[in-house]
């Protein structure tokens, strides 16, 4: 186990289950590790004294809303992390992709509700309506 370098997990209650993979990893290759989940905010004034009792060197994974990995990376440059080993696994991921009703062509949407195909030139809307078959949202033509 010498030389092997600990890795430190922190997510919200949203984002653990990314980091269940890296986790069992750990275990399998005898890494040395600490897990924390954080419910809420307040939970989060134990970060900085976490994380100020690691040794240098340890790797930090955070998994959680985008929010979320912003406040604990920005403890964990203050207390002295390095970028290198800080590493976010964003969870929800922030784009959707949406199918054209009309051309069947795929998009990029992530918050607007309204786009235009990049392949038939039509304006959609983002529908609600989820396609497991297509992985995919629905893009309806807006009548106007
Ligand atoms: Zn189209």
């Amino acid at each position: 186990m010498e030389g092997k370098r600990k890795f430190l997990f922190c997510a919200d209650s949203k984002g653990a289950r990314s980091l269940y993979i890296l986790v069992s990893q750990a275990i399998d290759e005898n890494v040395p590790f600490d897990f924390h989940v954080f419910q809420d905010v307040s939970e989060e004034s134990f970060v900085d004294e976490w994380l100020s009792q690691q040794k240098m060197g340890v790797y930090l994974y955070i998994s959680g809303a985008a929010d979320f990995l912003k406040r604990i990376q920005n403890k964990a440059l203050k207390i002295g992390f390095s970028e290198h080993d800080l590493h976010s696994l964003p969870t929800g991921t922030a784009k959707k992709k949406l199918v054209c009703c009309t051309c069947h062509g795929e998009s990029e949407v992530d918050v607007q509700s309204y786009i235009t195909c990049a392949h038939c030139g039509l304006e959609l809307e983002v529908s609600a309506h989820y396609s497991r078959r297509l992985d995919a949202y629905l893009g309806y033509v807006t009548i106007q």
